[in-house]
């Protein structure tokens, strides 16, 4: 018998032994499960980070983190213990396992995995790639597609990516991205929010995101989500938070779990559909203290939990890794597959993205192991276009790594553009992917100007 491409295997989920990292030696099992201890000890620069690994990581590895932070990082450091203590999981971390493993890859990145030079960026790179502010109805509501929109209620998390898409207004400053801020108070905005919804009934579908919804104390997320709620056409709410993953302990935490039954008991009352949606990129992320605080929102009644990922170059960007981390997902925590993103076209990117012929190809490598409904797309979110699945590409020049998108409904700065179904709309590859003649192109066409800075 021949193998299979894939070989699946049913694994258990493991939740790494914190206690092998020098600063989590003598943290017990309750301060672990908390909340406020995990929050309390997560690493926002070099010195906590050498406090939780000590002399474990080579002065290198230290140097190579400030660096990247002091030059070309988007996103600030922010690490909750339960998220460092998923790197390099199953041994003591040497600096060659950390500098290799996926999950440090895109959370703790380090100035040596960008690219050089010119190719750290893409020339068409960009703050905001996806023009959510423009497209903003009220400050923070992104209305893009004709029946949904997005609910950027803060801008913050409990940890911070380092491919963040939304780097032009989450998280803190850094010395290469000056953050945007929300102007108006949060309680101004979100009443804009709720109005702008009750005046627009096409609208039935609200993503509600930030930032992530668990850095809001709960009941003001509560107070929100119940104003959804009472918005007869409101009919699908998801509620987005990658702290399920990095800071399962929130989910956990009594007071969230009982105002989540609230809210599905109020959402099945009124035929809503309420569901968590949580962004894991790498299989080891998914820790029985994850699959818990998933199983905790299914048991009062959210309808789904589901996963959208991004694909990352170093980090899941093969099929293994990816069906790997929807098995870990679908069997170990009920967490349902949904997307994976191509890495968006912000600065400093370039060695995360992979090019759309290789999103392609694994999507094909994917089909036919999961289940139907838990087989994730890969899509592409094309600027001023919206999500894509890779297949559906109008044309495509795989030369200059340059592909060309249609779309079949107009967005919110669109309503009155009559050409806007019959323009075409570009993304391209990172131009290190292309072929020597691709390359070639670029370097005679690219526009100084057009190089982002950072
Ligand atoms: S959790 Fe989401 S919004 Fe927050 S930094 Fe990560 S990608 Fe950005």
């Amino acid at each position: 018998m021949l193998e299979q491409p894939y070989e699946y295997t049913a694994r258990e989920l493991v939740e790494p032994d914190w206690h092998r990292l020098p600063g989590f030696a003598g943290v017990t099992d309750e301060e672990w499960r908390s909340a406020q201890w995990q929050r309390a000890h997560c690493v926002k620069n070099v010195r906590q980070l050498r406090g939780v690994y000590g002399d474990l990581l080579d002065e290198a590895f230290y140097a190579d983190v400030e660096a990247d932070q002091a030059g070309r990082a988007t996103m600030s450091l922010l690490l909750p213990p339960q998220m460092l203590n998923t790197m390099v999981p199953d041994a003591r971390p040497s600096t060659a396992a950390m500098l290799a493993d996926p999950v440090r890859r895109y959370m703790l990145p380090v100035a040596s995995d960008r690219l050089p030079g010119d190719d750290a960026s893409h020339p068409y790179a960009a703050r905001d790639s996806l023009h959510e502010h423009e497209m903003w109805a009220v400050e923070g509501l992104t209305h893009r597609y004709p029946t949904k929109v997005l609910a950027e209620l803060l801008s913050t998390c409990p940890q911070y990516c380092g491919h963040c898409t939304r780097m032009d207004l989450v998280g803190n400053s850094t010395p290469a991205v000056p953050k945007l801020k929300f102007e108006l108070k949060p309680v101004d905005r979100q009443g804009a929010m709720l109005q702008y919804l009750r005046d627009t009934p096409g609208v039935r579908d609200v993503v509600v995101s930030g930032g992530d919804v668990a850095n809001l104390p709960f009941k003001n997320l509560e107070a929100f989500v119940a104003g959804l709620l009472e918005i007869d056409s409101i009919r699908d709410i998801r509620l987005a938070s990658k702290a399920l993953m990095g800071l399962p302990q929130h989910w956990l935490q009594p007071e969230v779990v009982e105002g989540m039954g609230r809210l599905a008991a109020t959402a099945r009352s009124r035929g809503v559909s309420l569901a968590v949606h949580t962004h894991v990129n790498a299989a080891q992320s998914v820790t029985p203290l994850v699959a818990e605080a998933a199983r905790a929102l299914l048991g009062v009644g959210v309808r789904d939990v589901r996963n959208q990922g991004v694909l990352l170059d170093g980090v899941n960007a093969t099929a293994g890794q990816l069906l790997d981390l929807c098995f870990a997902l679908l069997d170990g925590a009920s967490i349902t597959p949904y997307y994976f993103y191509m890495c968006d076209m912000i600065p400093s990117a370039e060695h995360w993205r992979v090019s759309l012929a290789t999103a392609q190809t694994l999507q094909h490598d994917l089909m036919g192991y999961l289940p139907g409904f838990a087989t994730p797309r890969i899509v592409c979110d094309v600027p001023y276009v919206g999500k894509r699945w890779v297949h559906q590409v109008a044309e495509y020049d795989r030369e200059r790594g340059i592909s060309y998108w249609t779309k079949n409904y107009r967005t919110g700065i669109e309503r009155t553009d009559e050409a806007a179904l019959d323009r075409r709309y570009t993304y391209y590859d990172p131009i290190h992917t292309l072929s020597p003649e691709g390359r070639a192109w670029w370097a005679a066409h690219r526009s100084p100007q057009l190089v982002p800075a950072g």
